[in-house]
């Protein structure tokens, strides 16, 4: 299985020339197998993908973790919504008070977008997930609400033996600098559990983090430690904070690793990366 990072940003784009070498564009990630593919978020990087690799008679799957704004900004622009003869489904979290469709026609209509999620030509199918597992072709993905304002969904997905691990927004052990001695009172353990690729939320620096307390974001200390925890197998820092410029994500990152030692590597996500498993 290849991952390749499409989009690696938090909050909102940017396209300021200090900001570009870890990517500009928010998250957006591409699951491949053979003919197979699947995508996860659907941020501006959604907006990179190379269609004409996808075979236009093929279901097109995309997973959302969450309807922040930075994790959907690219679903009205993406090209296949507009073939009337596509199948897309859209899988994404369901909601105790709102449905999935009824949240989503919030952002895929005026005055936010000028087109209606019903008149959007491919009719995509709109199905909800909770702690589920199901089978798209290749790829078996199983979903967990983790912690993060508002409901989230973590992903695993395993395809041919080899697992990624996706939680781009999370904040494992909410209010806390050190993880909670029991494991099951960690958000988003089982996903992680000895996975190949963790690809996981490490925005800020510890001292960042004590002051964004409930913000549902990690530092890189938290990621880390959330990482060797679950025993990842490598972990991605994955939604870089668009108020840190690339030579603050550099620098911070490099002391980060100098007081730090794993048995395992880090390394930050990078626009355009791709990644075998
Ligand atoms: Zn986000
Ligand atoms: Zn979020």
């Amino acid at each position: 299985m290849k991952v390749i990072l499409h989009g690696t940003r938090g909050a909102y784009p940017t396209s300021t020339p200090d900001n570009q070498k870890y990517g500009g564009d928010t998250p957006c990630i591409e699951l491949i197998h053979n003919d197979d593919r699947l995508i996860i978020d659907a941020g501006t990087g959604i907006i990179g993908i190379d269609w004409n690799q996808y075979d236009p008679t093929k279901r097109l799957d995309i997973l959302l973790t969450h309807l922040h704004m930075d994790h959907i900004q690219g679903l009205g622009f993406c090209k296949p919504l507009f073939d009337p003869n596509r199948e897309v489904h859209i899988w994404g979290p369901g909601g105790s008070i709102y449905s999935l469709q009824t949240r989503l026609n919030r952002f895929l209509s005026p005055p936010l977008f000028p087109v209606v999620l019903r008149d959007i030509p491919s009719q995509p199918e709109i199905h909800e997930l909770s702690n589920t597992k199901i089978e798209l072709g290749p790829f078996t993905v199983h979903s967990s609400f983790i912690i993060h304002p508002g409901p989230t969904l973590g992903y695993r997905v395993t395809c041919d033996g080899k697992s990624l691990t996706y939680i781009p927004d999370h904040e494992p052990m909410i209010g806390r600098t050190k993880l909670y001695d029991d494991d099951s009172w960690v958000s988003g353990f089982d996903l992680a559990y000895e996975t190949d690729l963790l690809i996981h939320d490490s925005q800020y620096e510890n001292e960042e983090y004590i002051r964004k307390i409930g913000w549902g974001h990690s530092s890189m200390q938290i990621s880390a430690e959330f990482a060797a925890r679950t025993k990842a197998g490598r972990l991605v820092f994955f939604h870089h904070d668009p108020a840190h410029n690339d030579q603050h994500r550099s620098s911070t990152f490099e002391a980060f690793m100098s007081k730090n030692s794993f048995d395992f590597p880090i390394e930050l996500a990078v626009q355009g990366q791709e990644i075998e498993i």
